[in-house]
């Protein structure tokens, strides 16, 4: 049996490695290395490919929410409300650029932002709703849309774990993930759902003005040479991730569906059983990305599973141990535990097990009974 990863970013490369080099050396021949024609060429394909009117491309993940802040005009003591489950990066650019974050609880089901939790929070410094479309499933983004406009607010999807999903609408209607709200953010960090082989990450809005204002915000507040409209930043993607990007956009849907189909072994195996908890779908409209494959363990054996995984040779990852409203840097005095009831039993049950594209039948079936025979002792 092959090695078991956590994500197998050698596998994958070795099977669209001609593609990649090559790509990467015509980068190297041009010497175009920032803002060359790959930059604009990866732009405009991802824009087709998410149908959103604007791609922004940036320097990372947490860069993209960020500068999306900036670009919509947040002010220092404006509170914007995201999930208490979720990758710090979220929470810490809310803070950094003076934003007061307002943490509140998620789903039990599909670890995503609870809407009815994000009502309780609104006051009337409320100017932004962040849900993150967490481990490659989206948020309720019809309640979250709709909560959104009752209270003028703006919504920022942060994309970085579902790119490539879809969000079917109650209406009927679908859209990609990140292209629903009023701008959103993807990361392009290698083990992403599409990952590039460096930093890199992205922006998309279908506001005109957003986009223009956002394109001056990545390049130092400037909209004309030398000319300093507003405090900006440095962020750019260079023009030989933007190659790689360009060879494997082509390829996400397939990457997403060799994710769904390894999901769907793990959770066949996992049925049924009083100790485990498979990840939520929403049955034959599911549209999960699986950027983790996340499993809740009940009865207090998550632990013991992880020593057992290990002494197993097989990696798996606690995403995330520890609430953010637990976190030293982002205590606040309104926060009260019995307001985080799913995050504070989450981050004891889960587990994510070995996700990516080249996950191959022994080693799933080697996985799944060596987290059935541990469970079940
Ligand atoms: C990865 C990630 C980010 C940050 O992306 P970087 O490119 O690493 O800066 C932000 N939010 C979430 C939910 C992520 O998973």
């Amino acid at each position: 049996m092959r090695k078991i990863q956590m994500v197998d970013l050698k596998g994958q490369y070795d099977k669209i490695k001609d593609q990649v080099n090559s790509s990467i050396l015509e980068v190297l021949d041009t010497t175009a290395f920032i803002n060359g024609p790959e930059v604009h060429a990866f732009q405009k394909e991802l824009e087709e490919y998410l149908e959103v009117k604007h791609v922004i491309p940036c320097a990372n993940g947490t860069d993209a929410l960020q500068i999306a802040m900036m670009g919509l005009g947040l002010k220092p003591g404006d509170e914007v409300i995201t999930a208490d489950f979720t990758f710090a990066a979220t929470v810490e650019v809310i803070a950094l650029l003076q934003l007061t974050p307002v943490l509140v609880d998620v789903e039990p089901d599909t670890f995503n932002i609870d809407p009815e939790a994000i009502k309780k929070a609104i006051t009337p410094k409320t100017k932004a709703i962040v849900p993150v479309h967490l481990f490659g499933q989206t948020a309720n983004m019809d309640a979250i849309m709709e909560i959104a406009e009752e209270h003028d607010l703006f919504v920022i999807e942060d994309n970085a774990q579902a790119i490539g999903a879809n969000y079917n609408f109650k209406n009927g209607s679908t859209k990609k993930a990140g292209a629903i709200g009023h701008a959103a953010s993807t990361s392009f960090f290698p083990s992403k759902n599409l990952g590039c082989y460096g930093d890199g990450g992205a922006i998309f809005t279908n506001d005109d003005d957003l986009a223009h204002t956002i394109r001056g915000v990545v390049n130092h507040g400037m909209y004309e040479r030398y000319h300093h409209d507003v405090v900006g930043v440095n962020s750019r993607l260079d023009s030989v991730q933007a190659a790689v990007l360009r060879t494997k956009l082509p390829k996400l849907d397939d990457y997403n569906k060799a994710r769904q189909e390894a999901a769907k072994k793990y959770s066949e195996a996992f049925k049924d059983q009083e100790n485990i908890v498979v990840p939520y779908t929403h049955g034959s409209k599911d549209t999960h990305v699986y950027h983790q494959y996340t499993l809740k363990i009940l009865n207090g054996k998550r632990d013991g599973l992880v020593k057992h995984l290990n002494e197993k040779g097989i990696p798996c990852g606690i995403y995330y141990p520890i609430p953010l409203h637990s976190q030293k840097a982002y205590k606040d005095s309104r926060y009260r535990e019995e307001d985080f009831p799913v995050t504070n039993q989450l981050v004891k049950e889960v587990i994510s097990l070995p996700m990516h594209t080249e996950l191959d039948d022994e080693q799933i079936a080697f996985i799944t009974d060596t987290v059935l025979n541990f469970v079940n002792q």
